[in-house]
């Protein structure tokens, strides 16, 4: 019997039709004759409205205790579907992260997973019950809980798929699958048919909401087949594989985007060298995930060094520089936020030169203003004023015709 993993995000459960709608979904693939596990987001915007209240309440929340409040979000959505299964006439079990086997790093807020004790599930498939699985969450060897980072459910979905070795991961999400852009935003936005898993990544890493970025990384290391499709819309959704058929003449598949970022600049690093290796490793061992670096040397042989990190780590890092400040040899630094992070992706892009130049030449054209670049083999990022995002990405979307391209799959 194959087994499949389904995954329903905040919206496919935000309210109890919608949590009715979810189960006719896993019904239906039950009695297909397989073995399913479920993995479940909390309900609707109940995270976000966790998020503040632990604000309202705090300046500076402790992550321990974050994960405390947030992982609490799953399990009120598992123990739900569980009894609208039962009601239903179905056998359904439901386990929080730490119950279904998930062992995950010594690191609050955005742990990774290590490792799956797959036992209890495996044996409740056995007795022919759905196993609903709260994602988002693991726990510690010192059991304390940890969570995955925001959106990570689609993490937890995979790597139950990679672990149980099952058949395909389902996301079921509210959207029919991955678009050459946000649809919410970009109305001419269109759906793929497949994506590359480093298509996918790339995609995920820059702002691409649909997936969580290291729910792909999952998958390409273990060849988990992935599909993205609507809960609510009986539409294919997209397929996220290995190897996929080039649309014609499509160069760039993908603009993304993402808001809230901030971007530090450090003046008078004097020996540029190791003090910025110093620089970045004390942030890393914070978990600080440094993005952009741009590091300019100037006339005086001094360095100054820019970087853009989550306008969400700010505080933290800033307190880092204070405290070390001295110790890291730095003169004085500055931060900016209202910033935004523009950029465009493709795997055609290795063997096409002049992408890059458009990119910015459309860009400067309409006049905004860019702050910093980074480039890689299949994508161009931009960071530029947080107003001017939405139009930045309508801008290169309409330039790089991604709304006209014809499918040939
Ligand atoms: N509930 C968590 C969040 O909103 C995890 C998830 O939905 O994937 O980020
Ligand atoms: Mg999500």
């Amino acid at each position: 019997m194959a087994i499949i993993v389904q995954k329903f995000g905040g919206t496919s459960v935000g309210n109890v039709e919608r949590i009715r709608n979810t189960v006719n979904r896993i019904v239906e693939e039950k009695e297909k004759g397989n073995q399913i596990v479920v993995v479940v987001s909390a309900m609707g915007k109940t995270t976000d409205q966790l998020v503040s209240l632990a604000n309202e309440l705090s300046s500076y929340p402790s992550k321990r205790e974050m994960d405390m409040l947030l992982s609490t979000g799953e399990q009120v959505t598992i123990s739900l579907v569980a009894m609208a299964l039962a009601e239903k006439g179905y056998d359904a079990i439901s386990f929080t992260g730490w119950q279904a086997g998930i062992l995950t790093e010594d690191v609050h807020s955005n742990a990774r997973i290590l490792e799956i004790h797959t036992e209890k599930i495996v044996e409740n498939l056995n007795q022919n019950k759905i196993v609903i699985v709260a994602g988002f969450q693991g726990m510690t060897e010192n059991n304390e809980i940890t969570t995955l980072g925001r959106g990570g459910s689609d993490t937890t979905a995979v790597a139950l798929a990679a672990a149980l070795h099952a058949e395909k991961c389902m996301i079921y999400t509210d959207v029919t699958g991955v678009f050459t852009s946000d649809p919410r935003y970009i109305p001419n936005a269109r759906k793929l048919q497949a994506v590359s898993y480093d298509e996918m990544l790339e995609l995920a890493n820059l702002g691409a909401g649909v997936l969580h970025a290291r729910a792909v990384e999952f998958a390409k290391n273990y060849a988990v087949p992935l599909i993205v499709c609507s809960s609510l819309e009986r539409e294919e959704g997209t397929i996220i594989e290995e190897e996929v058929a080039v649309e014609k003449n499509l160069i760039v598949r993908g603009v993304a985007f993402e808001d809230s970022i901030a971007r530090v600049t450090i003046f008078g690093l004097e020996n540029g060298f190791q003090q910025l290796s110093s620089v970045f490793t004390t942030l890393a061992n914070r978990h600080i995930d440094v993005d952009i670096i741009i590091q300019n040397l100037t006339e005086k042989g001094n360095t100054y060094l820019s970087f853009s990190i989550k306008k969400d780590d700010l505080k933290e890092t800033i307190d880092i520089l204070e405290t070390n400040q001295e110790a890291l040899g730095i003169d004085h630094f500055e931060s900016e936020t209202g910033l935004a992070k523009v950029s465009i992706i493709g795997s055609g892009m290795v063997s096409n030169p002049g992408v890059a130049a458009k990119m910015f030449e459309v860009l400067s054209q309409n006049e905004i203003a860019i702050k910093m670049i980074s480039t890689s083999e299949i994508k161009v990022s931009t960071v530029v004023d947080e107003e001017q995002m939405v139009k930045a990405a309508q801008l290169l979307h309409e330039a790089f015709e991604l709304e006209a391209v014809e499918q040939n799959i």
